[in-house]
C-alpha cells in the first residue's frame, strides 16, 4: 500500500470507468469487489463508498467529486444499511443482476472434477490466505469478460436432485460432461434426465478431445439420439469441446454458460435480509458447525441471525471460497458460516430472523410437530398422483422407470407415454435398465414420481430411501400389468370408477296387489341385509328384468330400514310392479375404486 495517488470518483461510477480511473483491470475490480461481498458486472454502477473501499484496498487515496451537500444528505440516507455500508446501486431499484450457478454433472471419470479444478484454478482470483482456494462447497470464477459464475462444488446429480428434492432451485445452468472418448453412458443419460426434469438449460462440455481415442463425431450422435441436437447440426444444444486436464476450452465453455444463462432473468435484491439455501454442512471439533450457504437474495451480514431446518444460530464468521473473510455477502455468493447451532441437511433453505430467541422458538416449534408427525412429505405414490392431478397442483404423471433388458425399455416407454389424455400427460422422465438405485429415488422425490422396476431388482438403500421418502416403488413381472395399472390410474382422473358390491339376495315368496300399480313383493332374505333405499334388480331364472331401488320395505307391518338374512319382509321396488312367485331381488351399491 505504498501508492498513493489521489483519485476523484463521483458518487456513483460504473465498474469499467472505475477501472480505468484507477488504471487496473475491470476483473481486478471486480474480484475487489468480490472480496467485498459485492457481486457486480462490468457495467454496473457502484456508489461512492464501495468505490472507495476497493479503492483504498488498491492503494489509492480518493477524494468525492460531488457536491458536499448531497454528500451529507446521501451519508444520512445510508446510516441504516448495515456493516460496511457496501451497496451495489442499480438504476437505484435495489437489484442486482446475479451471477448464474453453475452445477457439473455427467457419468463417472469423464471429468467433472478436474473441470471445477481446472476452472477453480485458472479463472479464481487467489486469495490473501496463502494463495490457497479452501473447498467450501462452491466458489465462484471470473469469465474472460469479467463476470463472475458460482460453481457449486459437489459434481453428479444425486446431489443435484437432492438439493431439488428439498425444494430448492439452486442450479440455473448444468454443465453436463460427456467424455469425447467414452461417449454417453448410462449416467450421462441419468444426468440429462435430472437436468431435464428440473427444467434447467444445459451446456455440454465434450471433454478430453485430447485424448487419443477420441470420438467427439460419435458422442454427438449419441447426443442426438436423446434429442440433444448440437447446433452444428442444426439443432440448438451447445457443446463445447473441452480438455479439462489441459485447460482447453475452458474460456469457451464459460462464455456459452454466461450465454445460456443470460436467457434468463437472474436479478435479485440486495436491499434485504438474505435467503438462500444451504449446500452442505458438517460439524468441525474445534469450530463447531461449519456450513456453506449458497445466498439467492438479499444479502448475509456477520451477526444475522440465520434459521435452516432445525438449526439456528447467529453468523460468528463468514469465509469465501478463496478464504477472505467476509463481512456481508450479496446474490449468488457462497459462503462459509460459522454459528449455527445444529447440522442443517444440503437442500435445506435458509433465512434470516430479526430475533434470535423468536427463531430459536420456531424452531422448537417445528421439531414439535415433526416429533408429532405434522410435518411429514406426503407420500408420492400412483394413487397420491392422480389426486394432485385431480386437484390442479400438478399436470404431469411422472414415472421413473428400471427395466432389466434393453429391449423392454423402449417400448414400455413408448406404450405409457401414449396412455397420455388431454388432461394427463404421462411422462417418464428417466427410463434405463438396471437395478433402483438411490439417485432414483432422489430423482423421484424432486420430480415427485413414482418408480416402476419392471423384472429388476430394488438396491437395498434405494428401498430405504423409498421408505424414508414416501416414494411408491412398483415392481412388475408382466408389461400388460403396468399399463393396465397406469391405464386405470390415468382413466380414474377422468370418471371415478364404481364397482358394484352386492349387499342381499331375497327371493319373492309371495305377491300381494294393493293397487293396479303397486305391488308388494313378500319375501324372504337369504343371504346379507335388505336396505331401505339400495339399488337393486330384480331376476328371473338368472335373466334381469329391472333395474331399480328398494322403495319401501316393511318388517310384519312396520316400516323397516333394513331387515336382516334369515326374515321375511314386504318390499316395493320402484317402477316395477310384474313380481313373480320365485324371482330374485338382488341389493347392491357403489363404490369408488382407484
Ligand atoms: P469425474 O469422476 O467425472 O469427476 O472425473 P475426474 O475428473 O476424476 O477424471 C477422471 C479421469 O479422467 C482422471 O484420471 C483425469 O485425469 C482424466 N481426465 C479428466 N479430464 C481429462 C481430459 O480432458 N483429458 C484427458 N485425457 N483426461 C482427462
Amino acid at each position: 500500500m505504498t501508492n498513493q495517488q489521489v483519485v476523484k470518483i463521483p458518487n456513483a461510477i460504473v465498474v469499467a470507468d472505475l477501472a480505468a480511473l484507477l488504471g487496473v483491470t475491470p476483473v481486478d475490480v471486480i474480484k475487489e469487489l468480490m472480496k467485498n461481498g459485492v457481486m457486480a458486472t462490468i457495467n454496473q454502477v457502484v456508489d461512492f463508498d464501495t468505490a472507495a473501499i476497493v479503492a483504498t484496498d488498491m492503494g489509492f487515496a480518493l477524494e468525492e467529486d460531488a457536491p458536499a451537500d448531497t454528500e451529507t444528505a446521501d451519508t444520512e440516507d445510508q446510516a441504516e444499511v448495515p456493516s460496511t455500508s457496501l451497496r451495489i446501486v442499480d438504476e437505484g431499484e435495489g437489484l442486482v443482476t446475479r451471477p448464474p450457478v453453475i452445477t457439473v454433472l455427467g457419468h463417472v471419470d469423464h471429468g467433472k472434477t478436474t473441470l471445477l479444478d481446472r476452472i477453480r484454478r485458472a479463472n479464481v482470483a487467489a486469495g490473501e490466505a496463502g494463495g490457497i482456494t479452501q473447498h467450501i462447497g462452491a466458489y465462484q470464477a471470473t469469465a474472460p469478460d469479467g463476470r463472475l459464475l458460482t460453481f457449486i462444488d459437489t459434481p453428479g446429480h444425486e446431489a443435484f436432485s437432492q438439493m431439488r428434492a428439498r425444494g430448492a432451485r439452486v442450479t440455473d445452468v448444468a454443465i453436463v460432461v460427456v467424455a469425447a472418448d467414452d461417449g454417453v453412458m448410462q449416467q450421462t443419460r441419468e444426468a440429462i434426465d435430472h437436468v431435464r426434469a428440473a427444467g434447467v438449460p444445459l451446456v455440454i462440455a465434450l471433454n478430453k478431445i485430447d485424448a487419443n481415442n477420441a470420438n467427439p463425431d460419435r458422442a454427438k450422435q449419441q447426443l442426438m439420439e436423446l434429442g440433444l441436437v448440437p447446433e452444428e447440426y442444426g439443432g440448438d444444444q451447445i457443446v463445447v469441446p473441452t480438455s479439462a486436464i489441459k485447460g482447453e476450452g475452458i474460456d469457451e465453455l464459460l462464455e456459452n454458460v454466461l450465454l445460456v444463462a443470460d436467457m434468463q432473468t437472474l436479478t435479485a435484491r440486495v436491499d434485504q435480509p438474505a435467503r438462500g439455501v444451504v449446500l452442505e454442512a458438517k460439524t468441525d471439533r474445534h469450530r463447531g458447525v461449519v456450513a456453506t450457504l449458497l445466498v439467492q437474495t438479499g444479502t448475509l451480514t456477520v451477526g444475522d441471525t440465520v434459521i435452516a431446518g432445525m438449526s439456528v444460530g447467529r453468523v460468528k464468521a463468514m469465509t469465501a471460497a478463496d478464504g477472505e473473510k467476509l463481512k456481508i455477502a450479496g446474490p449468488s455468493t457462497p459462503v462459509e458460516v460459522l454459528g449455527l447451532d445444529d447440522v442443517p441437511a444440503s437442500g435445506e433453505r435458509f433465512e434470516i430472523r430479526k430475533d434470535e430467541k423468536i427463531a430459536r422458538a420456531e424452531v422448537e416449534e417445528h421439531k414439535r410437530r415433526r416429533l408429532a408427525g405434522l410435518e411429514e412429505r406426503a407420500a408420492v405414490t400412483l394413487d397420491s398422483l392422480f389426486g394432485e392431478i385431480r386437484k390442479g397442483s400438478i399436470t404431469d404423471f411422472n414415472l421413473v422407470l428400471k427395466a432389466d433388458v434393453h429391449g423392454s425399455v423402449e417400448p414400455l416407454v413408448k406404450t405409457l407415454e401414449d396412455l397420455t389424455l388431454p388432461d394427463v400427460r404421462v411422462r417418464v422422465i428417466h427410463a434405463a435398465v438396471g437395478s433402483v438405485t438411490e439417485s432414483d429415488v432422489q430423482l423421484s422425490v424432486a420430480a415427485k414420481a413414482v418408480i416402476i422396476a419392471f423384472n429388476s431388482g430394488v438396491e437395498p438403500s434405494a428401498r430405504r430411501l423409498a421408505d424414508a421418502e414416501k416414494i411408491e416403488v412398483r415392481e412388475y413381472r408382466i408389461i400388460y400389468d403396468i399399463i393396465a395399472d397406469v391405464e386405470k390410474a390415468v382413466q380414474g382422473l377422468l370418471e371415478p370408477i364404481f364397482e358394484e358390491r352386492q349387499d342381499a339376495t331375497i327371493e319373492v315368496r309371495q305377491i300381494f296387489r294393493v293397487s293396479r300399480r303397486n305391488a308388494i313383493a313378500g319375501s324372504y332374505v337369504r343371504e346379507g341385509t335388505a336396505v331401505r333405499g339400495a339399488r337393486c334388480r330384480v331376476r328371473r331364472k338368472g335373466e334381469v328384468l329391472h333395474e331399480g331401488t328398494i322403495e319401501s320395505l316393511k318388517r310384519i307391518s312396520d316400516d323397516a330400514r333394513d331387515v336382516a338374512a334369515g326374515l321375511e319382509c314386504g318390499i316395493v321396488v320402484s317402477n316395477f310392479d310384474s313380481f313373480e312367485e320365485g324371482d330374485e331381488i338382488v341389493t347392491y351399491h357403489l363404490e369408488q375404486v382407484r
